[in-house]
């Protein structure tokens, strides 16, 4: 199992069309873990549009890629019509963003909504400015913008002193500097490793995790999805589902299956261990905001109830 050490959870924002997908798909190839025929089927992050012209709730999609020893879990993060709940669940469940800003048209509506609800967690960012392939690119005004953005967002030094890439994620390089020498994909990967956090999770002690997400499978029914703050988990074991309210009795539950992100879908894994974004089954009923733990008097996570879907307004940077 990848110690906590090793893993990485990172979110990925972006303004629509500034090359999220593009970005996660060149991440896979550079570290291998693509395959051609799975990519084809389906890109790795975009398969929600249909959800998107149905109206329906747009979730999270999340993929993962293998770097060396360790495991860069990926979230990405509602862009569009934005639900601002979802957006700070995500962020409960990252260490790093990874900001995607197009090098011509510099930062959006969207990159300054999502850039602030990361900046508010504490969350430190990296920027990619992407696209540089581009004919008339400004990116050394793009890089200031995204400063000034920073700055207004009222970043801390960390967060202001955010490491910046440039490249092109359609083109597969990436640079330290606007003009610099062209390096491949893995450079970035590297940056991650690198500049975000590990996740602060206990690998000895009694399983928990807070919800941050639920998603449903055909075949194990609901899904509920976190980040494991201690201990680990696996198919077969006794959980407990704490209450809502201080004194709710804890719903014990026999865990039918876990799944960690892999390179393009979700896939059973043996175990989800401390750090990682796993989810489990077994669950009747579950809610955004509960806790599940390995006993049932351990110490309960504060419920944090859903927020009602936030339309934003679009506004100019
Ligand atoms: P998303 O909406 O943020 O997921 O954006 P996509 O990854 O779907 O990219 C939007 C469009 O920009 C697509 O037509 C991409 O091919 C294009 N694109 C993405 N990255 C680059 C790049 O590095 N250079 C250029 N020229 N186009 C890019």
């Amino acid at each position: 199992m990848t110690p906590p050490s090793k893993i990485r959870n990172i979110a990925i924002i972006a303004h629509v069309d500034h090359g999220k997908t593009t970005l996660v798909d060149s991440l896979l190839r550079a570290s291998g873990n693509f395959r051609e025929n799975q990519a084809i089927a389906e890109r790795a992050m975009d398969s929600m549009d249909l959800e998107k012209e149905k109206g329906i709730t747009i979730k999270a999609k999340n993929t993962s890629v293998h770097w060396g020893e360790n495991i860069i879990n990926i979230v990405d993060t509602p862009g569009h019509a934005d639900f601002g709940g979802e957006v700070e669940r995500v962020m409960k469940m990252v260490d790093g963003v990874m900001l995607v800003v197009d090098a011509y048209e510099g930062p959006q509506a969207q990159t300054r909504f999502v850039l602030k609800k990361a900046m508010q967690q504490g969350i430190k960012p990296i920027v990619f400015i992407n696209k540089m392939d581009r004919p008339h690119i400004k990116p050394g005004e793009v890089h200031d913008k995204v400063l000034e953005l920073l700055m207004e967002l009222e970043a801390t030094e960390e967060q202001f002193n955010a490491p910046f890439v440039y490249g092109s994620a359609r083109a597969l390089w990436v640079s330290d500097t606007p003009e610099g020498e062209q390096k491949d994909m893995t450079f970035l990967l590297e940056k991650i490793v690198e500049h975000i956090p590990a996740p602060k999770a206990e690998l000895e002690g009694s399983f928990e995790m807070l919800v941050s997400n639920i998603d449903w499978d055909n075949f194990v029914g609901r899904v509920a999805i976190g980040k494991v703050t201690r201990g680990t988990v696996k198919m077969g074991d006794k959980v407990f589902l704490q209450g809502k309210q201080p004194g709710d009795k804890p719903t014990p539950i026999k865990v039918t299956k876990v799944f960690q992100y892999t390179t393009l879908t979700t896939s059973d894994s043996v175990e989800g261990g401390a750090g990682d974004i796993v989810g489990i089954s077994g669950f009747e009923d579950v809610d955004i905001g509960q806790t599940v733990t390995g006993a049932a008097d351990a110490p309960v996570l504060p419920f944090v109830a859903i927020d009602p879907p936030t339309i934003v307004m679009q506004f100019a940077v």
